[in-house]
């Protein structure tokens, strides 16, 4: 069956993020359509990679959910050409458990990944956090971050919770800011060793650990502080406390 186009003319500005659901599978993309636009949102459908392509190319979708085993084109590299043209945020909704190719993915511009079977409110809060990076990363940077009782004024190179002082040296805190600025967003061991090392040399697995641990072992003293949530083999995520 023909990819849907469902609301293909997008309404005026104002309204709810269209989402453009990429799936060759009927009932599943049936069943997330469903899920998505009782959320709100509006709703466009591809069941292959050209369609994908064509409608991210018409500008009217906002977010894309991406299933990388596609019949024509393979999803990572669909990934790879909407990226050409599109900063729109992409979430992999993924079947597969390689982690390799979610990492992949996520190399090749992937905001986030989701992996089958997911609740739809994991779904949704991947979705909001993404539309939410989307929209800030258009505002710049901000030198003062506030996650739940988080604070941390990046000129004054100061972090509290509830006004207390975090002791944390300069790479941790390093390490706090670029969690912060995306609170719910995962960021990859990559981006986390690029930014830590000053993109001079690829920081190995266990330095970056380290950092993590050193901050969660800060953060854990706080009560309501927000935490680091790891994914396996992938990255981390700040989540605050009251999710
Ligand atoms: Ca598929």
């Amino acid at each position: 069956m023909d990819g849907l186009r469902l609301s293909a003319n997008r309404p005026s500005a104002g309204t709810s993020p269209y989402v453009l659901i990429v799936e060759d599978d009927d009932i599943t993309r049936r069943v997330l359509s469903t899920a998505v636009m009782g959320y709100g949102y509006g709703v466009m459908q591809a069941s292959n990679g050209r369609e994908a392509l064509d409608l991210v190319g018409g500008g009217q979708a906002d977010l894309v959910l991406l299933d990388l085993g596609l019949p024509d084109i393979d999803g990572m590299e669909v990934c790879r050409q909407m990226r050409l043209f599109t900063r729109c945020p992409i979430i992999v909704v993924s079947g597969e458990s390689s982690e390799t190719r979610l990492i992949e993915a996520l190399d090749l511009g992937a905001d986030d990944f989701v992996t089958k079977p997911f609740s739809a409110p994991t779904l949704l809060a991947r979705m909001r956090v993404a539309l939410r990076h989307a929209f800030a990363t258009a505002a710049g940077e901000d030198d003062l971050i506030e996650v739940g009782p988080l604070r941390i004024d990046v000129g004054a190179y100061e972090a509290t919770v509830s006004h207390q002082p975090l002791g944390l040296n300069a790479r941790e805190f390093k390490l706090l800011t670029l969690l912060a600025r995306t609170p719910g967003r995962l960021v990859t061991y990559k981006a986390i060793s690029y930014q830590l090392w000053g993109g001079r040399k690829q920081a190995d697995l266990p330095a970056v650990r380290t950092s993590v641990s050193l901050l969660r072992r800060e953060l854990g003293v706080f009560d309501g502080a927000p935490s680091v949530l790891t994914e396996p083999h992938v990255g981390y995520r700040l989540v605050a406390a009251d999710g």
